[in-house]
């Protein structure tokens, strides 16, 4: 998830592409991972949306809002504008997923048709979590084309998110990977592999495991490979390409900080993240994970073309949009038209 103020690419002269005019990337991109509303849930609206989609070269976005607020206390004199911007805390906030549906309900058809929406307004400690799900639907039917960014193991935010922490493998979860494994829906999860304190090995990867291994129809995208600031692990790559390997349906998006901490540091492809996104860019996705401040769309999605410029064609498209098409695209609608899986009755079997 999502960046302060400070962009994670920076021009720097002495850095391969920093030069160049920032307008986007030189591909067709679909942005799959955006947030459109922010932590005090304000959102620029859809116009403006559009708007610098339009002039950063992004054909479509998977848009989401943000599943809490930062609250403004009574002891901050100033209004805070960030997660990280106090010590206030955040609370769970279901109503963000409104804001996105009626700032989709007001544009065109035709700029509608290049949003993917999903509900993210999900309390993942409640077992009434999937209620919220359900009510969404049922109001938005045709609007929805999936579920995430469910925030769950995420460092500050979730210290900052009083009661108890949120994870991949809660039970209260349960209820929405079987919803959307019956409905053939995407969960979009942000789940840090590890703790901050912990960065010789990935001690939260378990519990995302645990919910793979117990969905396996599930459609899992694992937000910018389970990467926060200040989390990461040794070999990573070789982390994210067994979970690829192991979990068939696990899709991953490469976004926010991985790009600049792993994939391409300093500017600089990884010959062996190039290796694997060749392996399996049927499964992987780009996104900027943005929150608001649409205007840098352009800078964070050009910064990826160094990269882009040494796939394969085929890998490149798959990255770029085929990907994000398979996993979002498709999926309006789906609920009110897909009867779910019949259990059968194993009592009368006997
Ligand atoms: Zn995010």
């Amino acid at each position: 998830m999502p960046h302060e103020d400070i962009a994670t690419w920076s021009r720097v002269p002495g850095k391969r592409g920093s030069l160049e005019p920032l307008r986007g990337s030189k591909y067709r991109l679909v942005d799959a991972h955006l947030h459109v509303v922010n932590f005090v849930q304000e959102t620029p609206g859809g116009d403006a949306l559009i708007h610098y989609m339009d002039q950063a070269n992004v054909d479509k976005a998977v848009v989401f809002g943000l599943p809490v607020s930062k609250m403004w206390t009574e002891y901050d004199r100033e209004p805070p504008d960030y997660y990280l911007a106090n010590d206030s805390p955040c609370y769970y906030y279901g109503y963000t997923d409104v804001i996105v549906a009626e700032m989709y309900r007001k544009l065109p058809a035709e700029q509608q048709a290049r949003l993917y929406p999903t509900i993210a307004g999900v309390n993942p400690v409640d077992r009434f979590a999937l209620r919220h799900v359900e009510r969404l639907y049922e109001q938005y039917p045709d609007v929805w084309a999936g579920i995430g960014e469910l925030l769950l193991r995420h460092d500050d935010l979730t210290a900052f998110t009083y009661g108890e922490n949120p994870r991949a493998n809660h039970q209260a979860l349960w209820p929405i990977y079987q919803f959307a494994a019956d409905h053939d829906l995407p969960v979009l999860l942000h789940q840090n592999v590890t703790s901050v304190t912990k960065s010789d090995h990935p001690v939260f990867l378990h519990e995302l495991e645990e919910a793979l291994r117990e969905f396996p129809r599930t459609r899992f995208v694992f937000a910018h490979c389970g990467m926060s600031r200040r989390v990461n692990v040794p070999f990573y790559h070789q982390m994210v390409e067994r979970l690829l390997e192991a979990y068939p349906q696990l899709c991953v998006d490469y976004s926010w900080i991985i790009y600049d901490v792993a994939i391409a540091p300093n500017g600089t492809p990884d010959p062996a993240w190039l290796e694997l996104t060749e392996k399996y860019s049927e499964r992987i996705c780009l996104g900027s994970d943005l929150v608001t401040k649409f205007e840098r769309l352009g800078p964070e999605l050009q910064r990826y073309d160094i990269f882009l410029d040494e796939l394969s064609e085929t890998a490149r498209a798959n990255v770029c949009y085929r990907t994000a098409e398979r996993i979002y695209g498709g999926n309006k609608g789906k609920v009110g038209r897909v009867t779910p899986r019949s259990v059968p009755d194993w009592g009368a079997m006997g």
